[in-house]
């Protein structure tokens, strides 16, 4: 039995905040908003699980309007969800990110993000691909307004 899952999310960019993707702290002058730390590649992931499970979505599970979730690492919503997915009797077959953002360059973050994210989710690092790509100034992600991230799963039973 296996489930496939697809999410999409989308932060603005603003100055003093930090650049979380993939639960990694990348440098950067500007950094995504969000209620939590708006790591978005995370939130697209968590919603490909929930998506393959038909758990609902990120918002329905971790509602902004909550202040337990201000500021959190997005690591440990991502690690609920897993949590959630096991209890269904599922785990993380592979996931598949794409990042789409302008600026900074993040292929030298990728191998950390790929281990980062696979550590969490207890699969090995196979299992978990994190693609980035800017979109040719385009858009709004090409005009650095904002950075955007799609996640596709397959759930295996467990
Ligand atoms: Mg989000």
């Amino acid at each position: 039995m296996i489930r496939i899952g697809q999410g999409y999310d989308v932060h603005r960019l603003t100055e003093g905040r930090d650049l979380w993707l993939c639960g990694v702290k990348i440098p950067h002058s500007l950094g995504l908003l969000g209620h939590s730390d708006a790591d978005v590649a995370i939130h697209a992931l968590c919603d490909a699980i929930l998506g393959a499970l038909a758990l609902g979505d990120i918002g329905k599970h971790f509602p902004d309007t909550d202040p337990k979730y201000k500021g959190i690492d997005s690591k440990l919503l991502l690690k609920h969800v897993i949590d959630l997915a096991r209890d269904k009797g599922y785990t993380l077959g592979n996931a598949d990110l794409t990042i789409m953002a302008q600026k900074p360059k993040l292929a030298p973050h990728i191998a950390t993000m790929r281990e980062t994210l696979s550590a969490i989710c207890g699969v090995s690092i196979d299992r978990v691909s994190v693609k980035a790509t800017t979109t040719e100034r385009l858009g709004f992600e090409g005009r650095e307004e904002g950075i955007s991230s799609m996640a596709v799963v397959l759930m295996t039973r467990c």
